[in-house]
């Protein structure tokens, strides 16, 4: 590792502040919050910044607040989430989740904007997200923006965010009667190995609609829509053990999954088999509905 090369540090206060030095400066310029990915990157001698605008104290880019669905700034670090009542009680799987996200260093100065727009495809916060139709706002020099999670990362590492953008905060839409979200992790090193999250939701006795969102075993976090259609109609109290058993054996079959020091590409269809069947199995009995044996 190589020492970090000098740079200008800036401390803007608001989100327009801190968007003019982006575009003043140019290219040179980048926005960082806790950190930990990008002085990672740059001790590796991977970024050539001369200059960095630090976010923490952009107002606009903070908070956690549930007025319509739930609203996170950017600058939200994992472990505020993690401590937020406003969390717990709405979407307790959430902070549940980011309980477990690296470790305690990681989570004090993290953020929940950071890890999204480094666009690691090992991330929990992506896959949650993309389980249940959460969005973005970006906001810029000209106009601010919404944009599906599963539209802002457009590749590894690659972003929908233009330079001068900044990811102004993470919206997750509150769930209906009936609906419930499982998150299931497996991690060997440091990032996690495979990120699964599902939402069922439940009517009369059957599946009405069902979202399955995988990560880290691949490029991106990808849903399972083969998968998710199988699952539509599933009555509960019949059939649902062999339904999750087969979304679960398509989930695994359409993932595209690459080989890395994790494990081979069948081993991770395989994980996406087990841990799919796990989230969904869990999900059903949140809903109120008997657990479901997978034996
Ligand atoms: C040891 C370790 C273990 C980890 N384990 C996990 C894990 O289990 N699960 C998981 O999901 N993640 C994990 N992570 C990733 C972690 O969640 C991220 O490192 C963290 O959230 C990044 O936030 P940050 O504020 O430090 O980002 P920074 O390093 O400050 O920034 C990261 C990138 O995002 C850009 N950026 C930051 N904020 C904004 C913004 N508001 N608008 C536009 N661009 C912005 C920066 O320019 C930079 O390119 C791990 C990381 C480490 C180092």
């Amino acid at each position: 590792m190589t020492r970090l090369r000098p740079f200008r540090l800036h401390r803007p206060t608001t989100a327009s502040e801190a968007i003019s030095l982006l575009r003043e400066i140019g290219p040179d310029a980048v926005p960082y919050c806790g950190g930990t990915e990008l002085l990672l990157v740059a001790k590796l001698g991977f970024t050539a910044f001369t200059d960095l605008v630090d976010l923490k104290q952009v107002e606009e880019l903070s908070g956690i607040s549930d007025a319509d669905g739930l609203r996170i700034g950017a600058t939200t670090t994992h472990r505020q989430i993690e401590h937020s009542q406003t969390v717990r009680a709405g979407w307790p799987t959430l902070a549940l989740l980011e309980r477990e996200v690296g470790n305690l260093r990681v989570r004090n100065v993290g953020t929940i904007g950071g890890n999204l727009a480094f666009a690691d495809p090992h991330s929990d916060p992506a896959t949650f997200l993309t389980a249940v139709g959460g969005y973005v706002t970006i906001v810029g020099a000209d106009a601010t923006r919404n944009v599906p999670i599963e539209e802002f990362v457009i590749a590894p590492y690659m972003t929908v965010l233009g330079h001068g953008e900044l990811l102004e905060s993470v919206h997750i839409p509150s769930l209906d009667p009936g609906d419930s979200v499982v998150h299931r992790k497996m991690s060997f090193h440091e990032r996690p190995a495979i990120t699964v999250s599902v939402r069922v939701g439940v009517s009369d006795g059957a599946i009405t609609r069902a979202r399955i969102a995988v990560g880290s075993v691949g490029p991106r976090v990808m849903r399972a829509p083969a998968a998710e259609r199988q699952l539509d109609g599933t009555q509960i109290n019949g059939g649902a053990a062999s339904a999750i058993r087969e979304a679960a054996a398509t989930a695994a079959d359409e993932i595209d999954a690459s080989a890395d020091a994790n494990g081979s590409v069948e081993y991770k269809r395989q994980l996406v088999r087990v841990l799919t069947a796990r989230a969904l199995n869990d999900a059903l009995s949140q809903t109120g509905s008997a657990p479901v044996s997978l034996m």
